[in-house]
Order: structure tokens, then sequence, then C-alpha cells
């Protein structure tokens, strides 16, 4: 079956499919941190849907959650109308927020995904501001939606989209680094939008990721997020924090914006809310609500499943401080990875925050003395993933010529289970390097 499978779908599905053409695997089975293929084979799953299984997979109280809605005959689709399941997940989505964006915030489901509350976001900074502008970071990934990939990337121009510099310090666009980066690209922000022949229309908004998911596993320092909180504030431009992929303890806090203290103006959340199963919202600042009855709608943003679902994990999540948890087993791992850094001239970067770790592979031997640090590895990267899922360890990449190996393990992760996939990566790095 396995073969079979594999075959049929590389034959008939899109060119553009992805993670199936790294991962050759048919899972038919999952329980927390484990997949099993078709072929009896076993892997620790450290991508975790690209970040979605904050319980890991088949945790029991979002299958009992799910079960429970099953059992009760209540409609499954009914568009975007009040359900007690959703009533129960808008409650528990506001517990989870911190109180100052919480009294004052009303809620916006969209659907499905990620990339659908990122448009939301877009359209309604531009409705509520009338402007059209909009300010977004080197490396930002938002989705993959006319609007999302306007701001994604690195292309300046689109669509009046300002291109600023995010605060990469491994790699900083000015040659800083060394922990300076971000100052640098702070005031280089500041300096373009102060400047009245900078060219940058008022825009309707900033959009970013508190830490950089695919592009690299870049965590932003508090200091510059707060800053950008005060360069928007004082020009009255609403602030977009996308915690698609950094939210729900992921990071060590709840929401990711919770490090610095910054309130956004608009919260963009997908992935983990949905505890697997599709589910995206905007949270934003109730005065911007200044959309017209039906200005955004659309037939699915009402899964009955995914919001039961999703309040089962944000319930467990807070009940149990999966997120303090993640913190403190995740500055573990990466103090092990650094060690492992110190062995391996291949690794340039460890970096990352919480259960959201990133090691950027790089090639010492074509260092050059005009650069900074050396070059990316993207070859030695792909290596390095293939070694990994001949150990039965699922790790994916991003970053920079995708030479950032990237772990996103469930937050349930126990001590072993994290020895074990530090164990294999370990094991993998040095196979792939030969
Ligand atoms: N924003 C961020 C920060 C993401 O990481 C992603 C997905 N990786 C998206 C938006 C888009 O989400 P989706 O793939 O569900 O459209």
């Amino acid at each position: 079956a396995h073969e079979g499978i594999l075959h049929r779908q590389s034959l008939r599905e899109s060119a553009a499919r992805t993670y199936a053409r790294s991962l050759p695997i048919v899972p038919v089975r999952a329980r927390g941190l484990t997949i099993e293929g078709a072929d009896g084979r076993r892997y620790l799953d450290c991508l975790s849907g690209a970040g979605t299984l904050a319980l890991g997979h088949n945790h029991p109280v979002v299958l009992e959650a799910i079960k429970k809605v099953l059992a009760s005959g209540a409609p499954l689709h009914v568009l975007d109308l009040a359900t007690p399941v959703k009533d129960a997940f808008t409650t528990e989505l506001f517990a989870t927020l911190p109180p100052r964006f919480a009294d004052d915030a009303r809620i916006q489901f969209c659907g499905p995904a990620g990339t659908d509350a990122v448009e939301a976001a877009l359209k309604l900074v531009r409705t509520a501001t009338g402007r059209q502008g909009m300010l977004a970071f080197t490396g930002a990934y938002h989705g993959m939606t006319a609007g999302a990939l306007d701001v994604s990337g690195g292309a300046t121009g689109v669509r009046g989209v300002t291109r600023l510099p995010y605060p990469y310090d491994y790699r900083c666009p000015f040659g800083a680094g060394g922990g300076r980066g971000a100052e640098l690209a702070a005031r280089w922000t500041e300096n373009l939008l102060d400047d009245p022949r900078g060219g940058v229309p008022a825009p309707a908004g900033m959009i970013l990721e508190p830490v950089q998911g695919e592009g690299g596993v870049i965590p932003a320092p508090d200091d510059w997020l707060r800053r950008m909180r005060v360069l928007t504030a004082d020009r009255s431009i609403p602030l977009i924090a996308d915690e698609v992929q950094t939210g729900v303890g992921r990071t060590g806090r709840f929401w990711a914006v919770e490090h610095s203290g910054v309130v956004p103006d608009v919260m963009v959340m997908s992935k983990a809310i949905g505890g697997s199963l599709p589910l995206a919202v905007i949270v934003y600042r109730s005065g911007l609500d200044a959309w017209q009855p039906g200005a955004h709608a659309g037939t699915f943003r009402g899964n009955q499943l995914a919001m039961a679902a999703g309040a089962a994990t944000l319930a467990y999540v807070r009940e149990n401080g999966l997120a303090e948890r993640a913190a403190s087993l995740g500055a573990r791992m990466l103090a092990s990875l650094q060690g492992l850094a110190a062995a391996h001239a291949c690794i340039g970067d460890v970096r990352g925050r919480g259960l959201m770790i990133g090691v950027e592979l790089v090639d010492p031997a074509s260092q050059s003395p005009d650069l900074p640090v050396p070059p990316p590895a993207p070859r030695l990267a792909v290596a390095v993933r293939r070694a990994c899922l001949e150990r039965g360890l699922i790790v994916e990449l991003g970053g920079r010529e995708s030479s950032v190996v990237r772990l996103l393990p469930p937050l349930t992760l126990t001590d072993e289970q994290a020895a074990a996939v530090l164990d294999r990566f370990a094991d993998a790095l040095a196979a792939a390097e030969r």
C-alpha cells in the first residue's frame, strides 16, 4: 500500500506539492509525538503540522471534544450563526488573551486557513484607516493568497507594500550583527518613516511575526517589538501581529507578543487554535471595527468540530501550564543544541523561543573575508533532513536558501522524548556532514 499510494499521488497531484516530496511517508496512525506509516515505520514528528499540533497528534482531550459534538446531534455546518460550541470557544480564547487587549476586543471568524485571517486583517485596517499602503518585513511569511503574498517574502513596491528590515541579527542586512542588528533595523525603520521625502505613503498598517517561522525561526528582540509599537502608535498606524505559528504557548508565553508586553491592534490566529482542524480568526481593538454588516463573509467560518477541538486545546494548554513548560524545555533544548554547535562548524547559529527552534546550517569552507558570517548550506540542510528521516525524525527546513532546520515539537513533549529528538538530530548531523 505504501509504495502504491506514494506513486499514484505523485502522478496525480500538483507539481506544487511540498511536504510530500521530502517526506515519503504514508501516515496511517498517530499519537502524541509519533506518526506511524503504512510501511510500519514510526517517526518522531517535530513538524507537528507546521506548528499546528500543540498537544501532538490525537490528544485524548481533543478527540473527546470532537466526539462530544458528534454525539450531541449539533449541526456541523451553520455558517456564522451563534452556537453553544462557538460561544465556548470564544470565551476560552478571550481568557487566553492579555487582559488589556481582551477587554476591548472583537473577534472575526475567518475561514478556514491562516492566510484567510491575514487577508481579513489587511482588509480590516485598510477599511478602518481608508489608506492602502502596508509596512511589512523582509523574510516574512503570511500565507499563499494574493494579499498575504504581497506582504510576504522580499520584493518591495508590490501594491504599496514597503519592505522593512527584520531584526535578523545573524545575517544582519547592515553587516552589524553581534546583537546590534535589531538596533540598526529599528533605527532604519524610524528614519524612513520620519523622512518626509522617504516616499512612504501613509500606510494602513504594519504586519509582523513576533518570531519569523518560515523565514528561519528568527525571534524579534522584545525591545525591537516595543519600538515598532511606539513607532506605529505615534503615527496612528494599526499594528498587526501574525501569531498564526507563534500562538498557543509555542514560544513560552500563550501569545508571543506577551514577552514584550506589546499590545497589538490586530492579532491573527490559526493553526493550533483549531486543535488540529482548520480554524482561523482575527481579534482586534474594537475601535477598528469599521466594517458594515456582511463586509467580510465566507461560507466556512463556523467549523463546529474545529471550535470544539480548539477550545479543548486552549483550555488544556492554559490549565496545564504548557507555555511555561515550552519555555523551560525549549531553553534546555536550545542549550543542548548550542553545545552541538560548538562541535560542528557547519552550525552557524542556534536560536529560538520556547519550542520554536532553528538551527542555521552554513558552509564554513566557503567563508569569505567580505562576509560577516559563512554562506548558507542548503545542500547540507537537505542531507540533514534526509538523515533525520532515516533515523525516524521529522524536521522541516526554512529560512535563507532553506538552510535552517526547524523544530516545532508538540508542547506535550516529555524530557525523554526531547532527549531522543536531540540524539537523533546529532546523529543525523554527523552522518550528513560526512
Ligand atoms: N502566517 C504565518 C506566520 C504562518 O506561519 C503561516 C503558515 N505557515 C500562515 C500565516 C499561513 O497559514 P495557512 O498555511 O494556514 O494559510
